[in-house]
């Protein structure tokens, strides 16, 4: 079969390769992978930006069908439609294993960077990583739950969305979106995206056209003064940072309320960022880090895309053939694309 493979460590090394096929092992299933969705991480492990351990096939955003079922499987046959959390499991021993953290343990082994992930025609994976495709949700929308998943935990798992708060978030990215567009479905009176001349083009009129509120091009415009407009010079009460951008990170002191909360998903570019410590204090600023994703936060997604809480086609740039992996990620380097899913 065939597979996008990072080839070596360093900038592209990146091939459409033959490789063998994966076995479901005991415990595993053997997936036909129906839609894959590129992520940034994928275009940063191509540009060597995010570690990866070559070879490997990268992905790890995607749906697909059951097509084997290993020996000890019992909660899933051949035919059922699945989404996978993106990694093949835990050590099982660790504090984090032990207590439902898997995505934070140390011993991981992440799809798509550390073990073969999903861009290719088939993965094995445990069955314990797996997530039901509710009945009525297509596989194309399912394979953003991922992306959704992570927006969810952030939002309703790590800094808690309470009815009628007004969400910031930071950067529009797919992920930015998804996570305004998740703070609307868990009952926030309004959310705010904000984005860059870059983005007017594309993902700004997708933010509106999926029902987020308000777009504020920060080359544009003043952002904390529009909220404090928005919000009777309160504030907003959550800010989601989803852009990674050092101005942006200790700009959300600036946009919550008093006793506001703040939650980053984006990993910066920069290690260390300076942020106005005394104003945080000042205002008992409630900061927390989202990483990844949890069990709860998938079935949420899930739930989400099933009932359309989260109007996903305005993200859906393209869906291309796997071959064309190399014009897919060009695309969305340049902004030219907001999420495409590659089909092999
Ligand atoms: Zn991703
Ligand atoms: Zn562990």
């Amino acid at each position: 079969m065939k597979a996008l493979v990072k080839s070596r460590t360093g900038k592209g090394h990146m091939t459409f390769q033959e490789v063998e096929e994966p076995r479901a092992g005991d415990g595993d299933v053997l997936i036909r992978v129906a839609y894959g969705g590129i992520c940034g991480t994928d275009i940063h492990i191509m540009e060597d930006r995010f570690p990866s351990h070559p070879p490997v096939i990268i992905g790890h955003e995607f749906s697909g069908e059951i097509i084997e079922v290993g020996a000890g499987v019992e909660n899933y046959k051949v035919g059922d439609r699945v989404v996978a959390e993106p990694h093949r499991g835990g050590c099982g021993i660790c504090r984090y294993c032990l207590t439902g953290k898997v995505e934070v343990c140390r011993n991981k082994k992440a799809i798509g960077y550390k073990v073969d992930g999903c861009f290719t025609e088939k993965l094995a994976l445990p069955a314990t990583s797996l997530h039901r495709i509710p009945d009525g949700l297509s596989l194309e929308h399912a394979a953003l739950a991922e992306p959704l998943a992570v927006g969810i935990k952030a939002l309703l798992e790590r800094s808690v969305v309470e009815p009628c708060d007004f969400v910031v978030v930071t950067g529009c990215g797919p992920i930015g979106l998804l996570a305004a567009a998740a703070a609307k479905a868990a009952g926030a009176r309004a959310a705010l995206v904000t984005g860059m001349n870059g983005d007017e083009a594309l993902r700004l009129p997708a933010a509106r056209a999926m029902g987020i509120d308000y777009t504020v091009n920060i080359e544009q415009e003043d952002v904390v003064q529009r909220v404090a407009e928005l919000t009777g010079g309160q504030g907003a009460d959550i800010v989601v940072e989803a852009s990674g951008a050092e101005p942006a990170i200790a700009q959300a002191f600036d946009l919550i309320k008093i006793d506001g909360k703040i939650t980053g998903i984006g990993l910066s570019g920069k290690d260390t960022i300076a942020i106005p410590w005394n104003l945080a204090m000042k205002k008992a600023a409630r900061l927390s880090c989202s990483f990844s994703t949890t069990w709860t936060s998938w079935e949420r997604a899930l739930a989400m895309l099933a009932s359309e809480a989260i109007h996903v086609p305005p993200l859906i740039s393209a869906t291309m053939p796997l071959s064309d992996w190399e014009q897919a990620f060009e695309r969305l380097t340049r902004l030219e694309a907001i999420k495409i899913l590659l089909k092999p």
